[in-house]
């Protein structure tokens, strides 16, 4: 294996000491949650990945029914690489049977996904979806149950993830400092929606590492469209796929058009799109390597921006909580 490309971004990751790509892997379409994927384009994908400089990959038990961890275990291991140059994620409490976020649950689940990911050791657990759950027993039971995973040397770090902002402000606010060490935030900084911005200061405050996940709106900025399942509204999503067809008749492409808008805040450490073929990992990557020579194309963007002011950061319901 070639060693990674020195032309990707490595960003740090709060106070964690890591060093993160700035574009990371996010193996959620490795499940197949976004189409099918053969494991042979699955494991073709990691590789390409890490040849290309990223040397951050994402899942969680829950993409797929464990199948991403599967997928990304098997794509990790036929790297052949040392463990410490690259930097893996997983989650625990949301599972395709359901939401259990007590020690116990938890607890059991880090050894699953070892086993899944084929690992000593993950760097980075995290609660998954949390506005899900109680966010009180978030704070006194599952990030105690995560230190004492720390302790074991099960994972390095811990993390919370979730869509409404709210959360991230209700958990960090009542730990001690130190405690969470990442947030991961989705949907909220890509075109049609940036609102995590405004949270970023308070975060940096926090010394938590800001990873934002989803630069393509799960699908919503692709010309193929988002999947079934995608949670927007029917105007939202329309409103995207204009912005899409737009930038096609103009020769653009709205995918390096939205990475290169969510690369462009270095406060955010990472951010993490989903990828599953060797082909959109080129793309991405190359979408922010000519970010940082030749800068944003501010002319299409514009034009995109305007067409999406009428949704702009419309976004959906989620979980049991008000944001
Ligand atoms: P995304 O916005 O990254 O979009 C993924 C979709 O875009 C997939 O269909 C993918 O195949 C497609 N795509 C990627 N690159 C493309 C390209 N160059 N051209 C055309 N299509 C392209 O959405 P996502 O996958 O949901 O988010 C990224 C990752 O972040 C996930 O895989 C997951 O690891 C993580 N995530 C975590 C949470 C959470 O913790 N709650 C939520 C969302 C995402």
């Amino acid at each position: 294996m070639a060693a990674p490309s020195p032309n990707l971004e490595l960003r740090p990751l709060g106070n964690t000491g890591l060093k993160v790509s700035s574009v990371g892997f996010g193996a959620a379409p490795l499940g197949r949650v976004f189409g099918p994927v053969s494991e042979d384009e699955a494991i073709a994908s990691v590789r390409e990945a890490f040849r290309r400089g990223i040397n951050f990959f994402d899942t969680s038990p829950y993409y797929g029914g464990t199948l991403s961890e599967k997928m990304l275990g098997k794509g990790l291991k036929a790297l052949g690489v040392p463990r410490n140059e690259y930097v893996v994620s997983t989650k625990c409490g949301r599972y395709i049977e359901g939401f259990d976020f007590s020690a116990e649950r938890v607890t059991r689940s880090i050894d699953e996904s070892l086993e899944r990911l084929q690992l000593d050791y993950v760097d980075i657990l995290q609660c998954h979806d949390i506005e899900f759950g109680s966010l009180d027993q978030i704070v006194n039971e599952t990030i105690p149950a995560l230190q004492k995973l720390k302790e074991a040397r099960k994972i390095r770090f811990i993390g919370i993830t979730g869509l409404p902002l709210g959360i991230f402000t209700y958990v960090l606010d009542q730990v001690p400092p130190g405690t969470v060490d990442v947030i991961l935030s989705y949907c909220h900084y890509s075109i049609n929606d940036s609102t995590l911005e405004d949270l970023l200061p308070y975060l940096k405050s926090k010394g938590v590492g800001i990873i934002s996940a989803s630069p393509l709106a799960m699908g919503l900025l692709t010309e193929n469209g988002p999947p079934e399942w995608h949670p927007a509204s029917p105007e939202l999503k329309s409103v995207c796929q204009a912005a899409a067809a737009y930038c096609k008749e103009k020769g653009k492409s709205i995918t390096k058009l939205a990475m290169q808008y969510s690369l462009s805040n270095k406060d955010i450490s990472s951010v993490l799109v989903g990828m599953n073929s060797v082909g959109q990992v080129e793309e991405n990557v190359t979408a922010a390597i000519e970010l940082a020579k030749f800068g944003k194309d501010q002319e299409t963007l514009a034009e995109i921006e305007a067409i999406l002011s009428p949704v702009k950061n419309q976004t959906w319901p989620s979980g049991i909580q008000k944001s």
